[in-house]
């Protein structure tokens, strides 16, 4: 099929994907107007946002969620990698009534913070850690500290990279980042980022990275890349940031725990909080106690959520009773097999489609080859991945319009066998346009 037949052809298959799930949902295309005449473009959250109008939940329950058209669907997304525990899991709702009853804001300190802390810094190894209100917050410290630490001023982040709102490093810097003086360096490319540092070293105060693109398409960096970022930066007295708001839940300790390589600081967002608002920074002490009131050079770190009850006490109990180290281990374990059942299935049907990530965290990309570098998505026909989420939504299935998912521990192998059908469906009804 010619280039030009083909992109016509997507063009009058999305459209039609887009009217029937209009057609399906009067009630939320109404909830859309309404919302658009109060907030821009009816949202509160870019990323939520999807053609024509997003779903528009209105309960959720163990692994499904249920529109207020009345349509149920099984929840791949897990909150973009927050909603680990699912919807509504017992042991958290008792946790989160506990605090309630123990009360919300003192605007003092507490013991659910001290037990908290001390679970987070075992199981994350870190020597000291600070609570913020959200994965952005924690990483904007991070950076905060290791300018403060160094005395210097530029911070290279890495192409591709997304560390919260005012963090955004997709294609070079957002236009609403923090006026941070960057240096972009580039995931996965050894000689080329080494060049940089070297070239930057005597202002350079902070690398950061996740060790997994999240965000950027579940690309992992690999062993040598990380390994000449932990040498260079150790050499050259910069402060080595691992972003794991997200790849923390891909291991028991992490994902510096399963590279082996361990930064100066790690920040983490997301599920830690047990599905409450939360962020932390932490890691070696001396960089860490430089926040230590105690001090007469004490550098401040204020947030008037950072230990709400709500968020420690449920992150609690979410992390030794619920997201043990072996729930973590067996969720991985399933999110590989349905990766590998996913990539089967592009094999087979010989369709440009992959799937990467690790663990529990997959992304989908209507592309062929190797998948090293986020470069290597540039290329990607973005209505193919609309086409994809229309379709699994038609389905019953409800991951990120980008491709993402990231399972929860309420998705079983059932659920799973359910995705890869829902998927194949896809592939025999749009062949001719995934070749
Ligand atoms: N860092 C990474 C890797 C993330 O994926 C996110 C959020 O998606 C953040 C930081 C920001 O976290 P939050 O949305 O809690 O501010």
């Amino acid at each position: 099929m010619a280039n030009s037949e083909r992109s016509a052809r997507i063009d009058a298959a999305l459209d039609e994907a887009k009217r029937a799930f209009a057609a399906a949902r009067p009630k939320t295309e109404a909830m859309q107007a309404r919302a658009a005449a109060v907030m821009p473009g009816g949202n509160t959250r870019t990323v939520l946002f999807s053609a024509p109008f997003p779903v528009r939940v209105e309960k959720a329950e163990g692994s499904r969620l249920t529109d207020i058209d009345g349509h149920s669907y099984l929840d791949l997304l897990g909150e973009y990698s927050a909603g680990i525990y699912g919807h509504s899991h017992r042991r958290i709702m008792a946790a989160a009534r506990d605090a309630l009853a123990m009360g919300l804001n003192f605007g003092a300190q507490h013991g659910e913070e001290v037990k908290l802390a001390e679970t987070v810094t075992r199981r994350f190894a870190l020597d000291l850690v600070r609570f913020t209100n959200s994965g952005t917050e924690a990483n904007m410290m991070a950076l905060a500290a290791a300018r403060c630490f160094t005395g210097r001023r530029r911070i290279m982040p890495l192409r591709g990279g997304y560390h919260g709102g005012t963090l955004y490093f997709s294609h070079g810097a957002s236009p609403v980042n923090a006026p941070f003086d960057c240096v972009l360096g580039l995931f996965n490319d050894i000689d080329a980022t080494q060049l940089l540092i070297a070239g930057h070293a005597d202002d350079l105060a902070a690398v950061i990275l996740e060790p997994m693109l999240g965000g950027g398409g579940c690309i992992s960096a690999s062993p040598e890349f990380l390994a000449m970022l932990r040498q260079e930066t150790a050499a050259r007295g910069i402060v080595l940031i691992f972003d794991e708001v997200m790849t923390s839940r891909l291991h028991p300790g992490g994902l510096a725990a399963k590279t082996g390589i361990e930064p100066d600081l790690k920040t983490l967002g997301k599920y830690v909080g047990g599905g409450m608002s939360f962020g932390a920074f932490g890691g070696k002490r001396a960089i860490m106690e430089l926040f230590d009131p105690t001090r007469p050079d004490a550098l401040p770190h204020a947030g008037t959520f950072n230990n709400n009850t709500l968020t420690m006490t449920v992150g609690q109990v979410a992390m030794t009773e619920v997201f043990t180290p072996d729930a973590c281990v067996e969720l991985n374990e399933r999110g590989d097999r349905l990766r590998s059942a996913l990539n089967e299935l592009f094999m087979r049907y010989q369709v440009k489609m992959r799937a990467t990530g690790q663990g529990s965290m997959i992304a989908i990309h209507p592309t062929a080859g190797d998948i090293a570098r986020p470069e290597d998505l540039d290329a990607t026909d973005k209505r193919l991945r609309q086409l994809l989420f229309l379709d699994l939504l038609a389905d019953g299935i409800y991951m990120a319009e980008r491709g993402f998912m990231a399972l929860s521990l309420m998705v079983t192998d059932e659920d799973c066998a359910r995705v890869v059908s829902a998927v194949e469906a896809h592939i025999t009804a749009r062949r001719d346009l995934l070749v």
